[in-house]
This record gives C-alpha cells, sequence and structure tokens, in this order.
C-alpha cells in the first residue's frame, strides 16, 4: 500500500497504471478478509502426531486448516523439527501435543509460544513408570523417569480426547460449535463401536500377555485386562538390556506366548531375534504413533489400525474361535 501511494505521489505512472494497481491491491485485500470472514476464517491447528491430527480433522472437519507435525513413515519420538515445522508451532491457533517428554523438541519450542496449546496427557489417568516395576538392577542407564505417554491406544481415552479438542475448538470458533459438536458425536460413536469389539473379542482369550519391542500397549492393556512385557522402555529408541532379552525369551517359553510384537516404524530386527531365540512367530502390532505413506495412500485411520491390532491380539492370544 505504502508503495502505491509513493508512487502515485511522484506521478510516475499514467493514472490506468495506478487505478489498476489499487484495484489488484484492494483484490488481494478482498481475498484475504474474505478468508478472514465467515467463508474463509478456517482456525488453524497443529497436531504433533497422527492420533491428535486425526482428532482434529474429525472434530474440526472443513472449519480448521489442521496440519500433522510428525510427517507419514517417521516415528514421533525421533521428530527432528525443521524451520519451518517450528513457524508452523509457532503460528498455529491452537496446537494440540502430549507433554511429559513425549516429543521433547516440540515442547521446546511451545514454551516460547504465546498461542495456546494444550497437552492432552493433562488430567489423564497416566500409567506411571511402564515397565520398571521389572526392578531389575539396571543401573545408571535406568529407564527414562515419568509417565507413559500411550494413552490414544485406548479407546475410550481416545474418546475423552475428543471431548476435549471440541471444546477447545469451540471457544475458539464459538460459531461452529454445533459443527464441531456433530463431528465428535459422530467420532466418538466410532471410538465406543471399537471399545465394545475390543471387550467382546478380548473376553475369552487362552491367553494374556503381549510380548512387544516398545512399551506402547499399557493402555491398552489395562483396559482389556492384558499384561504387557516390554523388551525395550517406551520410547522405541530405547538400548534393548541383554539381561531383559534373555528374561523375557525365557517367559515367552514358560507361558506359552505364541507371538512377539513388532511395529511398522520401527525395524523388526529385535523381535525377530526375540522370536528366533523363544522358537515363535512375530506379527505386527501398531502402536499409531504414525501412519506409513502406504497406510496414508490405502485410507487407513485410527480405526482400521486398530481393528487390525484387535485381529492380530485375537490371533496371538487364542480368542474366542481362534
Ligand atoms: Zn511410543
Amino acid at each position: 500500500m505504502r508503495a502505491i501511494l509513493v508512487i502515485a505521489r511522484r506521478g510516475r505512472f499514467p493514472r490506468v497504471a495506478l487505478a489498476l494497481a489499487i484495484l489488484l491491491f484492494l483484490g488481494t485485500a478482498c481475498a484475504n478478509s474474505f478468508d478472514g470472514g465467515q467463508v474463509g476464517s478456517r482456525l488453524s491447528v497443529v497436531a504433533t502426531f497422527y492420533p491428535l491430527h486425526e482428532v482434529a480433522s474429525r472434530v474440526g472437519g472443513g472449519r480448521v486448516d489442521a496440519t500433522n507435525l510428525t510427517p507419514a513413515g517417521v516415528e514421533p519420538h525421533d521428530v527432528e523439527l525443521t524451520s519451518r515445522q517450528v513457524d508452523a508451532l509457532l503460528d498455529a491457533d491452537l496446537v494440540l501435543y502430549l507433554g511429559s517428554g513425549f516429543q521433547p523438541g516440540v515442547e521446546d519450542v511451545l514454551e516460547t509460544r504465546d498461542g495456546q496449546s494444550v497437552d492432552l496427557l493433562a488430567g489423564k489417568p497416566l500409567i506411571e513408570g511402564g515397565h520398571e516395576e521389572e526392578e531389575h538392577e539396571a543401573g545408571p542407564e535406568e529407564e527414562e523417569e515419568g509417565v507413559d505417554p500411550h494413552i490414544w491406544l485406548d479407546p475410550v481415552i481416545m474418546a475423552e480426547i475428543v471431548d476435549e479438542v471440541e471444546s477447545h475448538l469451540s471457544s475458539q470458533d464459538p460459531a461452529h460449535a454445533d459443527t464441531f459438536s456433530a463431528n465428535a458425536d459422530r467420532y466418538r460413536d466410532e471410538l465406543t463401536a471399537l471399545d465394545e469389539t475390543y471387550r467382546s473379542t478380548l473376553a475369552e482369550c487362552q491367553r494374556d500377555t503381549i510380548v512387544t519391542t516398545h512399551a506402547a500397549f499399557g493402555y491398552l492393556a489395562k483396559r482389556y485386562g492384558l499384561n504387557q512385557e516390554a523388551l525395550t522402555g517406551r520410547s522405541p529408541e530405547a538400548e534393548p538390556d541383554p539381561q531383559r532379552f534373555a528374561e523375557l525369551a525365557d517367559l515367552v517359553r514358560r507361558e506359552g506366548v505364541t507371538t512377539v510384537f513388532s511395529e511398522e516404524l520401527v525395524p523388526p530386527d529385535l523381535a525377530e531375534a526375540l522370536a528366533r531365540e523363544a522358537g515363535v512367530k512375530t506379527d505386527v502390532l501398531s502402536p499409531i504413533e504414525g501412519l506409513t505413506a502406504e497406510d496414508e495412500d490405502s485410507g487407513a485411520n485410527y480405526r482400521s489400525v486398530m481393528e487390525e491390532n484387535l485381529a492380530a491380539l485375537s490371533r496371538a492370544l487364542g480368542c474366542g474361535a481362534n
């Protein structure tokens, strides 16, 4: 605008060109304010990894521009932020994340942010300490402190996350509260149905111990009465402890565990080594920390992956007709 005025004052441009420039300027301004008015004005929401992004997209629908900070195929515990991602975090109307060290790089950036950031671990009944009850003198390289962040793998807690996201979106954009509420209802119904399928499928199984690589399934295990035994800690990056490896191989043989679970976003080497040692097979149990690019292309989502997980659990544990 200032540039146009300067040009006009200097009188270098013919009137027609000046009029054109002003029209162009007004056009841009109109487009912007239109975008900022009833038709556009979508809330920008940054979710720091897949499950939270799905909640933001489903509840926000067309009213929200939701971005997933963790690209497809990347394990969110490891995400390293580019300067563009840092800007996205700083500029968003709303940031949805998990605190307590799940993605420390994200938390560092959020400390410098002015806008609203919601830690969805806050106020949840959190599991402390992962598998630390093992108490096997792990020494100075002891398991990381703190809480287990993997709450989204419990569909009941996932439904609570939907409630919270609905309420934050509605308070930021009250004009569309009814839309958010209707979207959230639909999504919650799916999660309730998923929970019921889990309950009925896992009600009668021959076994109840699941052996996994990283300890991501604590909330799921707690909800459905399973016992999780994990090779590493709550981060897939944790170094496996040889003593734990031997202990688990022993447990697999002793309890007749049929399967060691690996996951999609982490190389299956550890799970395969343990399965080989114990003479059992491997299968995939997804912690849904992210979808693979192929998953995304084929339209997979939280529910479909949770259903695949249930089928894998059912096979491994000998549930129902299995
Ligand atoms: Zn994890």
